[in-house]
């Protein structure tokens, strides 16, 4: 495992706005993607999360609060 020292570097769904490593989302299956992204967001209980609820995600993992 490598922990990419600039974020900003990694990429983020413009659907779900889900982090992604690699070229596609591994919910939406696209590849559009995009590197400008800030707030980093774990989610680890989306069902008790209103974050994640307000942002309609339903699955744990790392997203990203804004997409541009
Ligand atoms: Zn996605």
């Amino acid at each position: 495992m490598t922990s990419p020292r600039n974020k900003k570097l990694q990429k983020v769904c413009r659907d779900c706005h889900r982090v992604v490593d690699g070229e596609a989302c591994s919910i939406c299956g696209t590849a559009n993607l995009t590197t400008d992204w800030a707030g980093y967001l774990i989610i680890i209980d989306p069902a008790h999360s209103d974050v994640a609820q307000r942002m309609n995600i339903t699955l744990p993992g790392r997203y990203a609060l804004k997409v541009r």
